[in-house]
């Protein structure tokens, strides 16, 4: 059996040494078609056999001074380099036609058959150097069927066979019989149209007879072969072609690879990049493929005056939806899907998802494209002929799907959707105004109540357009660094003293100027850039702090705002500890505010991050206190240390007396619990005698300073956080 020699290092000469006699001893030598082994790293000669001695005149000591670039196989480093990547890649079985260039300077013309042997000691290249042009003899057929060639390519991985001109095998390798099931000796009884579908035989083989008999060998083809056991797999086939001695035809050499892992991860890849994994309908990527294809396709009609569909009229058609338009784009938003996954836990509102698109493509017909747009987003192409009427009757079918609950986990769960809809060409002629007017009706079926269609119209109010365009410039915001914190300092009238600050953030927009969070926060929370948002303030915050302390400006605590979404991240409090220990801050400098909503929520997550942070010790504020309509009671049992009043009950202090007695009321619900009040909005000065008096002392407002950038921050309070604030002046 062949072995190769243990590589070795070209000796001062620069050849390699001969390789030792247990590899001499092989049928290599003697072999009648010419053979090289090569270092795959450097294509160094390691071994030739006679054959290549007598066709190309290099000795073998000649030979192994030589590289496959030195010897002409190549004109470049990159071609051989190209070849050996396709070889270890092994894609495809590459039979180049390349030119050896001889001892005496003739270059002769051969097939490569080359193979990677794997050695424990590295990689080698064996190749054969086929002349498919050449004379070949009965004597010669004899050798080799004789010869050991068939041990050598039993080693080799792919199938080897060779059949006669009466169209039987005569020889294969072992990889041949066993990758169709059968012992060599049942092969040796077959003919390759035992083992072949009949519909690859009948397409095929002439194409292939042609080209062996006109080029000696064929394309290499995707094809496939039948087992023993009935079952068919994909291979990859070449022939050559088998000359008799006088130059006949006399049968073909196949060499052939069994395909089906890489079909199976083609199919894999290509089903990953074209679905979403979750519902496993076509994903974003595969609708938007769909729709350029089928516009493409309604414009070629157009433009042969084909197309009997496109309305002069605009959206009359729409309204009387007599005539028949060429497409509909349906646009299906799930209504507070959010609540499910918050309520309920990702693992349902997965499975809401899964249900609904199974739903939904069991009531569309055939030729209906559905596909995940994304989050709780579906997107449905309707193929012509459709009308607005029958868009609008699917729309209905999709709603009456939601009618009754869905049963998720022995849990009745109802869920309703808005559906956005536009026609082509009436609403849009090109893919991205067709999505965008979808989603623009889409938006106006939400605002008029939810759980219902609208058709897109040219005049869907301006609020909505201004919508969309925020919360596509709010994408990359963070990453064009367009946030700014402002910081608005709390005062303590007891001491006189600066409290600490509340962190707040601000959209520098490069066109509109300063925007104020109520203009955004909610934008980011829909569009889920949230928690990057919230995390960056956060950090800033912290390094704000660090900055201010070693400046000897020594703030007791800043606020930072969290939202409810920044609780359904698994580290929240490992991220609030991280930024801790980053800017060497006490965990009392760090307050973190939470509205009543959040508190409400009482998921197992949000209660398991608020003990979390209270373990870190870092203060919890309730902001906007009164507003969320929470039980008081239950206060008690949560571990918060502040609760902040909010700015509508301050507001009306002095004018209002129901206002007044919430006041009243929240600063000694508060101090029965044992915590803080720290009154939002304080502008004037009746409003600070009313609350001192009825005990609360921390005190936020435009009377003591307007949110500022932290320069300025530092400046107003710098003499002191020891001086009285009281009276201090107010910045604008
Ligand atoms: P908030 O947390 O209740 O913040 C207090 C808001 O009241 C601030 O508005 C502040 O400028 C305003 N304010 C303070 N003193 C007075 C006053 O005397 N009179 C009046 N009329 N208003 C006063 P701002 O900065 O516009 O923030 C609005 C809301 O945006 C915040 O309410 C908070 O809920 C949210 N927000 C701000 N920054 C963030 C943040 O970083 N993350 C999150 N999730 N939300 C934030
Ligand atoms: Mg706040
Ligand atoms: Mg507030």
């Amino acid at each position: 059996m062949f072995s190769l020699p243990s590589p070795q290092q070209p000796d001062s000469s620069g050849s390699t040494p001969a390789p030792s006699t247990e590899y001499d001893n092989t049928i290599f030598r003697d072999f009648p078609i010419p053979f090289a082994i090569t270092r795959f790293d450097d294509g160094r000669y390691i071994a030739t056999n006679r054959a290549f001695e007598s066709t190309f005149g290099w000795r073998e000591e000649e030979a192994r001074t030589k590289t496959s670039l030195g010897t002409g196989i190549w004109h470049t480093r990159e071609e051989r380099d190209a070849f050996l990547r396709q070889l270890a890649d092994s894609g495809n079985i590459p039979f180049p036609m390349v030119h050896v260039v001889c001892r005496d300077g003739v270059s002769l013309r051969r097939r490569l058959y080359a193979t990677l042997l794997p050695r424990e000691n590295g990689q080698y290249v064996f190749s054969g150097f086929i002349d498919v042009y050449g004379p070949a003899s009965a004597e010669n057929d004899t050798r080799i069927k004789q010869s050991h060639l068939f041990q050598i390519y039993d080693c080799i991985m792919d199938g080897y066979a060779w059949v006669d001109s009466t169209g039987h095998f005569v020889e294969c390798n072992r990889a041949f019989h066993e990758m169709l099931g059968y012992t060599k000796e049942e092969i040796l009884q077959l003919s390759p149209r035992d083992v072949t579908p009949a519909h690859w035989y009948s397409i095929d083989i002439r194409v292939e007879q042609e080209q062996l008999m006109y080029r000696g060998y064929s394309d290499v083809y995707e094809k496939e072969l039948i087992r023993k056991d009935g079952s068919v797999f994909p291979i990859e086939l070449q022939l050559y072609q088998h000359l008799d001695a006088n130059g006949n035809h006399a049968g073909f050499w196949g060499v052939v690879r069994d395909i089906s892992e890489r079909k199976r991860q083609q199919e894999n890849i290509r089903f990953l990049a074209f679905h979403d994994l979750l519902t496993k309908l076509p994903n974003r990527v595969s609708f938007m493929e769909k729709l350029e294809h089928l516009l493409q396709r309604a414009k070629y009609l157009a433009s042969r005056g084909l197309s009997l569909e496109v309305s002069q009229e605009g959206k009359q058609e729409k309204e009387t939806a007599k005539r028949p338009c060429q497409m509909a784009l349906l646009f299906i938003d799930l209504d507070h899907f959010k609540d499910v996954n918050d309520t309920l836990g990702h693992q349902v509102g997965d499975m809401l998802l899964q249900i609904v698109s199974r739903k939904m493509s069991d009531l569309l017909r055939d030729n209906d494209f559905l596909a995940r747009f994304g989050g709780d987003e579906f997107i449905c192409l309707l193929e012509a002929p459709v009308t607005a009427s029958t868009a609008a009757a699917v729309a209905e079918r999709i709603l009456s799907l939601f009618s009754s609950p869905l049963i998720l986990q022995e849990q009745e769960v109802y869920i309703s959707a808005s559906i956005g809809i536009c026609l082509f060409p009436n609403d849009g002629e090109d893919a991205e105004t067709l999505i965008k007017h979808a989603d623009l009706a889409m938006f106006k079926a939400k605002n008029e109540g939810r759980n219902t269609f609208r058709f897109y119209e040219a005049s869907l109010g301006a609020d909505i357009m201004e919508r969309v365009t925020l919360e596509h410039a709010l994408r990359g915001a963070l990453q064009r660094r367009e946030f700014i914190l402002h910081y608005q300092p709390q005062v303590d009238l007891a001491t006189g003293r600066l409290a600490g600050v509340e962190a707040l953030v601000r959209w520098m927009h490069p066109e509109r100027g300063l925007i104020p969070p109520a203009h955004f926060i909610p934008a980011a929370e829909n569009i889920g850039v949230i928690c990057e948002l919230g995390a960056w303030v956060l950090q800033e915050a912290c390094r704000q702090m660090a900055e201010w302390h070693a400046a000897g400006f020594l703030v007791p605590r800043v606020a930072v705002n969290l939202s409810a979404l920044q609780f359904e991240r698994d580290n929240l409090v490992e991220f609030v500890q991280q930024q801790l220990e980053k800017y060497d801050l006490r965990p009392q400098m760090l307050e973190l505010e939470v509205t009543e909503s959040i508190l409400m929520q009482q998921t197992e997550q949000t209660l398991a991050a608020l003990s979390g942070l209270r373990k870190i010790g870092v203060y919890l504020a309730v902001d906007d206190f009164g507003t969320g309509y929470s039980s008081l009671g239950y206060l008690k049992s949560l571990p918060v240390h502040r609760l902040k009043i909010d700015y509508s009950f301050v507001r009306d202090i002095g004018r209002d007396s129901n206002d007044e007695a919430i006041t009243r009321a929240v600063i000694a619900l508060s101090s029965n619990l044992g915590l803080e009040t720290v009154a939002e909005g304080v502008e004037r000065e009746e409003q600070e005698l009313f609350l001192r008096d009825e005990g609360c002392h921390i005190m936020q407002g435009y009377r003591y300073a307007y949110p500022l950038p932290a320069r300025e921050v530092q400046k107003l309070y710098k003499k002191g956080a020891e001086e009285s604030p009281g009276r201090s002046p107010k910045f604008r």
